[in-house]
């Protein structure tokens, strides 16, 4: 079955502008989301991915600029659109955030927040009526006790309590596609699984494509249908979860499936790849991985290699795959 393609990422490159030079932070980026599916943006801390979530959401920094390339959702070209656009709750995008104690304000109770929320957005006036909207939404949410909640303050919950109100808040102005930046980093190891199980839910019940940006290629593993691993801006290596996590291609995406921890394993120490990454102001020449690939070769430091579809649906951007030699 071929679903409709909801967001599409044309050769998309941003810059920021410091006061000592301007660092290339997305760079030739191109993906597409489809309806109702689940895409995980990987790469370690500096690799793009809140530049392109915060891109596609509207919600750059001003010091950012969109050199190149082109967002559209649902058809549309979003940037040059984007103000026209934002009045019609039903196309939103939405995005949420690692700290929900960071989005929520603390002055109001979370019935308060949701609720203006619903009124703004949903263009309901009578009180009950919005309140019982609220209600509905907290329980989609799998919140205990919807009631409590809504009248709780911010501080009164719990961080997962407190995810799981951001993502109800979320869900309240309707929307077809949910950005969603590590929202689950500041939490233990089982509230983590359980807003994953809800978001995977979520995405079954309502139907709602999700991007989901992380660090982490085993939290990828478990929700994303497709995952992009990304590196200092550009993209390395895209296919199917299954097919990345069975048949990396990449050296990179190599390197992060061996930190990935081994939980039966006590006392197993934390790895990662050595090395750092590049001047993101002053990018490499060739593959920018050149300095902590241990596979480089002669070519790799001249010559940038493409992203190219190697294997069915499976795109790798590195000289050791060459589609002449497939
Ligand atoms: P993290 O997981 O640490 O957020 P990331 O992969 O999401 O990393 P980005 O946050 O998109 O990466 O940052 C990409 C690069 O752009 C980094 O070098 C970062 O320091 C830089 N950057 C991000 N925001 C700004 C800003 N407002 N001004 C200047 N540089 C920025
Ligand atoms: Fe390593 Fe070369 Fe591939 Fe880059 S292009 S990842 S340096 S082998």
């Amino acid at each position: 079955m071929t679903r409709q393609k909801i967001l599409q990422v044309e050769n998309l490159s941003i810059d920021y502008v410091v006061l000592d030079g301007i660092i290339k932070a997305v760079r030739n980026v191109s993906f597409t989301i489809d309806e109702g599916e689940v895409v995980c943006l990987v790469g370690e801390s500096g690799s793009g991915k809140t530049t392109v979530g915060l891109a596609i959401a509207g919600a750059l920094p001003e010091n950012a600029v969109i050199r190149e390339g082109k967002i559209i959702f649902r058809g549309r070209d979003f940037l040059s659109n984007r103000l026209k656009d934002k009045s019609t709750s039903e196309d939103r995008i939405m995005i949420i955030f690692q700290d929900p104690v960071a989005t929520l304000n603390p002055l109001f109770r979370v019935g308060e927040i949701i609720s203006d929320v619903i009124k703004h957005h949903l263009k309901i006036t009578n009180p009950g009526e919005i309140r019982e909207k609220a209600l509905e939404f907290l329980k989609a949410v799998e919140l205990p006790d919807p009631e409590r909640v809504f009248n709780s303050y911010p501080h009164e919950l719990s961080g997962g309590m407190l995810q799981r109100v951001v993502i109800a808040i979320a869900l309240s102005i309707n929307p077809r596609l949910l950005i969603a930046d590590e929202p689950t980093t500041m939490l233990d190891v089982t509230l983590q699984a359980q807003i994953l199980d809800l978001l995977i839910n979520l995405k079954k019940k309502l139907g709602v494509s999700i991007l989901f940006i992380t660090h982490n290629l085993g939290v990828a593993a478990e929700i994303g249908d497709r995952i992009i691993v990304m590196y200092g801006g550009e993209i390395f290596e895209e296919a199917r979860s299954e097919e990345l996590l069975y048949n990396p291609l990449h050296p990179y995406t190599r390197g992060l499936l061996e930190c990935i921890p081994k939980t039966h394993i006590k006392y197993s120490k934390l790895k990662s790849i050595p090395g750092m990454i590049f001047d993101l102001m002053n990018p490499p020449k060739g593959c920018t991985f050149v300095d902590r690939c241990t596979e480089a070769m002669e070519i790799c430091r001249n010559v940038k290699p493409q992203l190219v579809e190697f294997l069915k649906d499976h795109r790798v951007a590195c000289h050791l795959y060459r589609l002449e030699e497939r």
